[in-house]
């Protein structure tokens, strides 16, 4: 089973290939097959994301095209459908704001795009062998990463956070050796397009205009077809992307997700959520705090994550100026409205964490004396802004769970004091609020002692608390009694975790 899997029969399939990447030709990918795992067994699925794509709960017992092989196999890389046409796509990109060459996809696997009820979808393995991208890497990938990129990406979703969709996980006894020597699984992933701003950053670097062009008309026509009537239309597409992509970091921030690698080869051209690896949600609310252990210089330190996407903005702005005849100014104004969006979008997205229906100027400055607050005793952040939707304007109100969580009560008295007016200001009714802020503030996140619990017991071959913890965030604004030790705080050897890019 470890040979690669052959070529497709003719297509008989009941499902809708379209596979329009594959027809950008030979400069853009690598066709080959999956190098699969031994004897697989499933480890989770998303029963939510087979929905997307049109499949009903029976998914991994009946496939999708009778008489062909089972989607066990085809998930591990075993084997394939008819109509797909694997590849692995050739990409670049600054990591850690180097220019770091040609990168690609090292391990991932393109299967396919699929024309599905929710629109059209690609399908992509991670961790199916080595491809001509692999460089010094095994182009697998293990269980414990894996498992994390599954939850977290369905959680994402949940959150209401653009993001790639994970299918499955399914994993295999064969050895992988990272620090130590772990197992290797597969993790299928879905989203309408993987391509990065290291895809144009590629063709740029290495002198392509031609397929350049050709990137650049393939987004806009597939996934941004209002910039087309623009007068320049290259322009429009990068202010588009700069939009969507301040959105996307202030929906970050607001949740308290890190990153943890914010490459531009990480960075997706559709404003998604993408490549999870020593990301972390915030447990107690520190600013500076840094998830992935590697990145000793904190480059991609919660904080500093809006600014980051900035600057790989300007990475991509870079890559596309041969398209606008190097047109700075032009360049430089579809990016200009990034620091607006983003504040607008943070503000947007706290005034309702904060459960204010009114806009008033001086918001901001109570946005900001909030964060503060947590920020000085670290303050468990998703906790507090759970707390905090039980506020009472009440005149004697103590509010005590709310309170409790700060040492220096009379810095959040101060600060209750405030709010409260501010809630007075706009007659704001503490229940109507309440149901309000619960929509917006989850109670339940992919925090890391959680995912390690997970991760300790699928290495022992029970996977049952991955889908039982997937199944809680896939509901993470609703209180959930029974599992209400999934939304305390975190143990004391949680603090300790480290995680790493390597995966
Ligand atoms: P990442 O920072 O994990 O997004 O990966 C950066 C680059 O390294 C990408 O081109 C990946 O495809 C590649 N890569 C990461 N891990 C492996 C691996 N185990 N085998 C092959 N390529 C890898
Ligand atoms: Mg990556």
């Amino acid at each position: 089973m470890n040979d690669r899997t052959a070529a497709a029969p003719a297509p008989t399939t009941p499902l809708a290939w379209s596979n329009r990447f594959a027809t950008l030709g030979s400069a853009f990918f690598t066709e080959l097959g999956a190098t699969g795992m031994p004897d697989p067994h499933w480890v989770a699925w998303s029963d939510d994301c087979a929905a997307l794509l049109g499949w009903g709960p029976d998914w991994r017992e009946t496939g999708h095209a009778k008489g062909h092989a089972p989607p066990l196999q085809v998930f591990s890389g075993n084997a394939l459908w008819p109509g797909m046409q694997p590849l692995a796509s050739v990409y670049s990109g600054h990591q850690f704001g180097v220019w770091a060459g040609q990168l690609g996809d090292g391990r991932a696997l393109w299967l396919g795009e699929l024309d599905t009820p929710s629109g059209p979808l690609e399908i992509q393995l991670k961790g199916a062998g080595l491809t001509p991208y692999s460089r010094m890497g095994d182009g697998r990938a293990v269980l414990r990463s894996s498992i994390r990129e599954f939850l977290c990406s369905e959680a994402m979703h949940h959150l209401g956070i653009p993001t790639t969709r994970a299918l499955c996980v399914t994993g295999s006894r064969l050895p992988v050796r990272r620090e130590r020597i772990e197992t290797a699984a597969v993790a299928t992933r879905v989203a309408p397009s993987f391509i990065r701003f290291g895809h144009f950053e590629h063709f740029a670097h290495h002198g392509k205009p031609t397929e350049l062009a050709q990137l650049a008309d393939f987004v806009i026509d597939r996934f941004y077809p209002e910039c087309r009537d623009e007068p320049a239309p290259v322009l429009a597409l990068l202010q588009a992307v700069t939009e969507r992509t301040a959105r996307l970091m202030a929906q970050w921030q607001a949740v308290g997700f890190c990153h943890g690698v914010m490459n531009t080869d990480n960075m997706s051209i559709l404003g998604l959520t993408i490549d999870y690896g020593p990301f972390g949600f915030l447990d107690g609310f520190d600013p500076r705090h840094i998830c992935n252990h590697s990145d000793d210089r904190g480059r991609y330190a919660f904080a500093a994550q809006p600014q980051v996407a900035w600057w790989n903005l300007h990475a991509l702005a870079q890559a596309l100026a041969p398209l606008v005849d190097n047109n700075v100014d032009g360049l430089q104004a579809a990016l200009a409205p990034y620091p607006e969006a983003f504040s607008q979008a943070m503000t947007g997205v706290m005034r309702a964490k904060l459960g204010l229906a009114e806009a008033r100027d001086d918001d901001a400055a109570l946005i900001d004396s909030w964060l503060q607050l947590l920020a000085i005793e670290k303050t468990d952040f998703t906790i507090a802004h759970r707390r905090l939707c039980d506020f009472s304007t009440a005149p004697d109100a103590a509010n005590g769970g709310l309170r409790d969580l700060f040492i220096d009560r009379t810095a959040f008295d101060a600060w209750a004091v405030r709010y409260a007016g501010r809630l007075a200001g706009e007659n704001s009714q503490d229940a109507a609020r309440a149901l309000q802020m619960r929509l917006v503030n989850p109670k339940y996140v992919l925090r890391n002692h959680l995912a390690q619990t997970a991760i300790d017991r699928a290495e022992t071959g029970d996977f049952s608390e991955v889908m039982r913890l997937l199944k809680v965030l896939s509901r993470p604004f609703d209180e959930q009694p029974e599992h209400e030790a999934d939304a305390a705080f975190p143990p004391d050897w949680a603090q300790h975790l480290e995680v790493s890019c390597s995966s």
